[in-house]
């Protein structure tokens, strides 16, 4: 089988091939969250869609070095380089320390990614780890002639970089148009135009996190950091960078504009963005205000919200469609998600009670290549999914017994569902194959209780026998008395 993993390239607007610059090593780099509120839905979309192409990469036999930022200084409320930076803010409000408000929900953030069982980065810097290599870019760009010093502060000077370089080249935005329409409306003094960004800001006196420099007591600008750590752990040039596509401008723009000015080519070889989460057709996102936290979706506490959804069935949701496609949230897709993530499950929890025959009635290497092509195909995760359920469909004909495999296939199966369902999409499996290890407590548990409200009912306790019944169906169990007693199931 053919093993040749294409991506698409934000840069050159193609999926290509992709060969790695030290044929064995990869260099990943994704940008990180901005730790100043509670982790999101829309935080996972990133996380897991680089989490399955670092596990993806990894499984074809790579080493890689997965780069992935914490952000905590520096992102100001405004891309345009004024508002208060977001931490700051966020200390102020609740009179704390900034570094206290980025401790709490960076340890939120990992506690939530490893709920989603996203693997942990191989280094996660901190911008703020990294201000004497973001000082030294500074005093690069501005040797070099592409920055300039305004009242403390320092800028890049797009115009002069667009002159030789085309600054647009990954978002495909028009410079030279835009500064035409938009040098009237600059209000903003310091730079010499709007569309100029900081690589250095000087501190308002009531700013706290600053830092000396000689320029001012200030802060970097925001892409500034990930143009430092990046070279400092990857390299100048290095294979992979990703994040979300509201990164993609200006925040990865700027990124190449930097490393281009410094060293002389594009920091990446292949730039990938996930689309984003939508909510009644609109961006999820905390400065939007229509976001819904982890912690309201594994609880189900939120007015959006029918139920509570487990991570894994979050995780399964986010694989279902693919990484450039934008995802709409709704109750009726997550619910779909958990039931055919359930379906899967059981399959490969049931593979253990499949025996070998003498002959196959079905070709399981055809399956394993669609996989593989699937993944190979920019990570298409949900043509993967759906190849996924023909295996599935397969192992209940053998649980039935309408269909049969010779050992080699058997053990072939078995191999290729492990691969995929555990360690590419990386869904977590207990010993019953089940998502959560409770379900069948759970059950019972429902069990006993629905037979104690027949016991209740035979002894015309009717008050005990409709409190069960109300108090299980506003749990979300729906109840059916039959004539062997009941039914029941769980929305
Ligand atoms: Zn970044």
């Amino acid at each position: 089988m053919e093993n040749k993993l294409f991506l698409y390239n934000t840069l050159s607007r193609k999926k290509e091939e992709f060969q790695p610059i030290n044929p064995n090593h990869v260099g990943l780099y994704v940008c990180g969250p901005t730790v100043y509120g509670d982790p999101h839905l829309g935080h996972t979309r990133p996380a897991i869609t680089f989490d399955i192409l670092f596990r993806y990469l990894k499984h074809s036999g790579f080493k890689v070095r997965y780069v992935r930022n914490i952000t905590d200084v520096g992102h100001l409320e405004s891309d345009g380089d004024v508002g208060e930076d977001k931490i700051a803010k966020k200390a102020r409000l609740e009179e704390l320390e900034p570094m206290e408000v980025v401790q709490y929900y960076t340890d939120r953030y990992h506690s939530y990614m490893d709920e989603l069982n996203v693997l942990k980065p191989s280094i996660e810097p901190r911008a703020s780890g990294h201000i004497i290599e973001q000082l030294q870019i500074v005093e690069d760009i501005l040797e070099k002639g592409l920055a300039y010093e305004s009242n403390g502060s320092v800028y890049f000077d797009v115009e002069k970089y667009n002159k030789d370089h085309n600054y647009g080249a990954l978002s495909g935005r028009n410079i030279d148009d835009l500064l035409s329409t938009t040098r009237e409306l600059d209000g903003q003094t310091e730079k010499r135009n709007s569309f100029d960004f900081a690589l250095w800001k000087k501190a308002a006196p009531e700013h706290i996190m600053r830092w000396p420099s000689r320029f001012s007591d200030g802060f970097p600008g925001w892409h500034l950091e990930c143009s430092a750590m990046s070279a400092k752990y990857l390299g100048t040039e290095f294979d992979i960078h990703g994040g979300g596509m509201d990164l993609l401008f200006p925040h990865h723009e700027c990124e190449i504009a930097q490393s281009t000015v410094c060293n002389g080519h594009t920091p990446a070889r292949y730039w990938m963005h996930n689309n984003m989460i939508t909510i009644d057709g609109q961006k999820m996102g905390k400065s939007l205000g229509n976001f819904i936290t982890l912690e309201q979706m594994f609880s189900g506490e939120h007015e959006k919200l029918e139920q509570a959804y487990s991570p894994m069935t979050v995780r399964f949701f986010i694989m279902q469609a693919h990484y450039r496609s934008t995802l709409d949230f709704s109750n009726e897709a997550l619910q779909a998600s958990q039931k055919g993530m359930e379906r899967l499950l059981e399959a490969y929890g049931n593979m253990d009670k499949l025996t070998a025959s003498d002959a196959s009635s079905f070709n399981v290497q055809e399956i394993s290549d669609k996989c593989y092509n699937a993944l190979n195909d920019d990570l298409n995760t949900p043509i993967l999914i759906a190849h996924l359920f023909d295996a599935v469909k397969n192992i209940n004909s053998m649980l039935a017994g309408s269909a049969t495999l010779i050992d080699a296939d058997l053990e072939t199966l078995k191999q290729l569902m492990n691969n995929m369902v555990v360690d590419i999409l990386g869904l977590t499996v207990d010993t019953n194959g089940n998502s959560s290890g409770n379900d069948e407590l759970l059950s019972e548990t429902i069990n006993l209780l629905l037979n104690l409200r027949i016991d209740a009912k035979a002894n015309k306790d009717w008050t005990t026998a409709d409190k069960i019944r109300n108090e299980l169906q506003a749990l979300g169990v729906t109840i059916k008395d039959t004539k062997e007693g009941f039914e029941w199931s769980v929305k």
